[in-house]
């Protein structure tokens, strides 16, 4: 007989006390004898990887069962429960989010993109005029789909009135639409459409974001990866000189930090491999100027719930990821997870 699994701490966001015992997949605060004590300490409800793409080793690689495994056992690991895979290599196999190896998952199966921009070997490339119904079949199987808005400085963006015939035929079939952008004019694009959540957003006009927050489109501004491209670019000052990322990536932290400043929902994402990298996107959130606790809520219990899960209360999914001291006041907790928990299940 399997024990039943006990939690006992202080559950953030609030920081209340809490004694939680997994009944299968859902917490209850019901006691359950000889129930096993796995952890006490600070306890979120889980980490939320938002923007991943697990199952690739280089882009435009077919998607890897075996590489996959590997990339969701590192989520686990870092104590991330919930990831959104906002484009994937190709279609996920049936265990994906839900077998013990994986964390739960939210995706929109491969990338909607425009002939001759994205990744070459990824994604879908519909005619403009086809898009819309391309997104809603997709939205309709997984509940999201993704297209790549614009690419280069000079490429087309998907025009306006597509993205927006988009939105409407996703939401149609109660989907969602996550859209790339990393260029103004794609920014706009996507803020004007209504989409439900910008990728990236690198260039955004600041001035847009009390209106994303007012239409609840979140930013994923995936800050870390970007700040690692920056520096990348920056080492090589010739290369810096003709570079069309360096006003976009330079401006990124402090759009970061005044889109949660201005109420805009930010989801943490890391977009990068090595996977398992949650904890530098909350660093780089915070060394953006983002306070600790709205860092963790963009990679915890803020993403948990934009994706529909609720936090630690009675009947929510049993998910959890428990520190010993309180992450908010020290990042380095991120690094040393006490116990990850997911499905009732303890898996670290
Ligand atoms: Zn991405």
């Amino acid at each position: 007989m399997v024990a039943v699994l006990r939690i006992r701490g202080f559950a953030l966001p609030e920081g209340e006390p809490v004694d939680l015992y997994a009944d299968g997949d859902r917490w209850t605060s019901d006691p359950v004898a000889g129930a096993e004590l796995v952890a006490e300490g600070w306890i979120l409800p889980g980490l939320v990887d938002a923007h991943t793409h697990p199952g690739a080793e280089t882009p435009g690689q077919p998607l890897d069962v075996a590489v996959l495994r590997e990339d969701l056992r590192a989520h686990l690991d870092s104590g991330v429960t919930l990831i959104r895979a906002p484009g994937l290599a190709g279609d996920p196999p049936e265990w994906f989010g839900q077998a013990d190896e994986s964390p739960r998952a939210v995706h929109a199966g491969p990338w909607i993109a425009q002939h001759g921009q994205f990744m070459e070997g990824w994604g879908r490339r519909p005619e403009l005029t086809d898009l819309p119904a391309v997104a809603a079949e997709q939205a309709a199987r997984t509940g999201w789909a993704k297209v790549v808005i614009d690419w280069r400085p000079d490429d087309d963006v998907v025009p306006v009135g597509v993205l927006r015939e988009a939105v409407t035929r996703v939401h149609a079939v109660g989907g969602r639409l996550a859209v790339h952008s990393q260029h103004a004019a794609g920014g706009m694009a996507a803020v004007e459409a209504g989409v439900d959540s910008v990728e990236h957003g690198m260039g955004l006009n600041p001035d847009l974001l009390p209106r994303m927050a007012e239409q609840g489109i979140a930013l994923t501004p995936t800050l870390s990866v970007i700040t690692a491209s920056l520096a990348a670019i920056t080492a090589d000052p010739e290369r810096a000189r003709s570079s069309w990322y360096v006003p976009g990536a330079s401006a990124h932290a402090r759009l970061t930090a005044a889109a949660v400043e201005a109420g805009v929902t930010v989801l943490a994402g890391t977009d990068s491999r090595p996977h398992g990298g949650i904890a530098h996107e909350i660093r780089a959130l915070v060394a953006a100027g983002v306070s600790p606790h709205e860092a963790l809520a963009a990679a915890s219990w803020t993403a948990r719930s934009y994706l529909g899960l609720p936090g630690l209360v009675d009947g929510a999914p049993a998910d959890a990821v428990v520190f010993d001291v309180d992450p908010r006041t020290d990042l380095s907790q991120l690094d040393k997870p006490r116990a990850v928990i997911v499905r009732g299940k303890a898996i670290r």
